[in-house]
């Protein structure tokens, strides 16, 4: 096989040899720094960032990616600051990232909230990264996945991915982690809402949080769940999605959680399926962005800057066939439909 020739790698600005130095040495500051640089929209930025992930992209894939999911109010950042607190107590390095649309929407983050972790946040093993505040849930995801790149270059073991229960979102979240978690209450009528989303065919695992308020109605949640999870069609042929119940506030499940997860880990790994969704995951990522700089290169071009708003009002006003504009602007860039 040919060697594949390097592509966008050009020599490294002296700051960011400082910056890999220091990532690689797990200094936070050096982590925080890669990632803001990878979070810039700046051409310049952009051109360092590259270069930076070429070079870190080695050191990046030994974690285990975690993807958590669950409407605001469940319990997310408690459960995550008890189980972080547990790995860490283990010997593991976690990193906690976010993909929150809500946050371009509303102006709110998930992680904004300073006060939010605060004891992981406090802790040299862990690295707590609010959500970036700008960009469409295309572009935060997009910037989340390099941060969890730079995580793993970091020495952590451990990245969990948090997101709402909104939009895209959890695709997106899925669609860059191992393993998707759905964090639920044990309220009637909210499994069947995930249903419906089909939300339940991206979980790998199912979670009844706040247990300790109601025992007995979490234990019948999670049995409602168990029979509706058997129904569908699990994502994958070894891996019939458990529910477990746990209480984040009380501490209570965390253990088993985690056995659980080392199992998932285990038995994916076994059938090549672990390995199978990574590979999957990076191919998409890149026609991902094929796509986005393809629509950017697009909307950039001259000729189609001139015509488009033009082209748009008549496409809304019914002048013009969606089918007609399409083929004259793509025409307009050399390109048949
Ligand atoms: P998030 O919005 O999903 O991040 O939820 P939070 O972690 O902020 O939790 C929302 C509220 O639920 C807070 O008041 C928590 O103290 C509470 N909470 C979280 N986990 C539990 C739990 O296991 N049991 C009980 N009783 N309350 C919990």
């Amino acid at each position: 096989m040919q060697p594949m020739p390097e592509m966008g790698q050009s020599a490294m600005d002296p700051r960011d040899a400082t910056l890999v130095e220091g990532l690689l040495a797990a200094n936070r500051r050096a982590l925080a720094k890669a990632i803001t640089l990878v979070e810039s929209t700046r051409p310049d930025h952009r051109q360092r960032a590259q270069t930076l992930l070429g070079v870190l992209l080695p050191h990046s894939g030994r974690s285990l990616r975690i993807g958590i999911s669950g409407v605001p109010g469940v319990g997310k950042s408690t459960f995550i600051e008890a189980l972080g607190m547990f790995l860490i107590e283990r010997g593991h390095r976690v990193a906690v990232l976010a993909v929150d649309p809500s946050s371009t929407v509303h102006g709110g983050s998930i992680l904004g909230d300073k006060t939010r972790m605060e004891l992981l946040s406090q802790r040299e093993e862990a690295f707590i990264r609010p959500t970036p505040s700008s960009g469409s849930l295309g572009g935060v995801a997009e910037h989340t996945r390099e941060a969890l790149l730079l995580c793993e270059a970091a020495g952590h073991d451990v990245i969990i991915v948090e997101t709402v229960g909104v939009g895209q979102s959890e695709t997106a979240v899925a669609g860059m982690t191992d393993c998707f978690v759905l964090l639920q209450l044990p309220n009637a009528g909210d499994d069947l809402q995930a249903i419906k989303k089909g939300i339940m065919e991206l979980a790998d695992l199912v979670v009844f949080n706040k247990a300790d308020i109601d025992p007995v109605a979490a234990q019948l949640a999670a049995a409602q769940m168990r029979s509706a999870l058997s129904m569908l069609h699990p994502a994958s042929p070894n891996w019939l999605p458990p529910v477990l119940t746990l209480s984040a506030v009380r501490k209570d499940g965390l253990k088993e959680f985690w056995k659980v997860l080392e199992k998932f880990r285990d038995t994916l790994g076994a059938s090549g399926e672990f390995a199978a969704r990574r590979r999957h995951q990076a191919l998409a990522w890149m026609w991902q962005l094929v796509d986005s700089g393809l629509r950017e290169g697009f909307r950039r071009h001259p000729a189609v800057r001139e015509t488009l708003t033009a082209t748009a009002a008549a496409v809304e006003a019914g002048s013009i066939a969606p089918t007609a504009a399409a083929r004259r602007l793509l025409e307009l860039i050399g390109q048949q439909e």
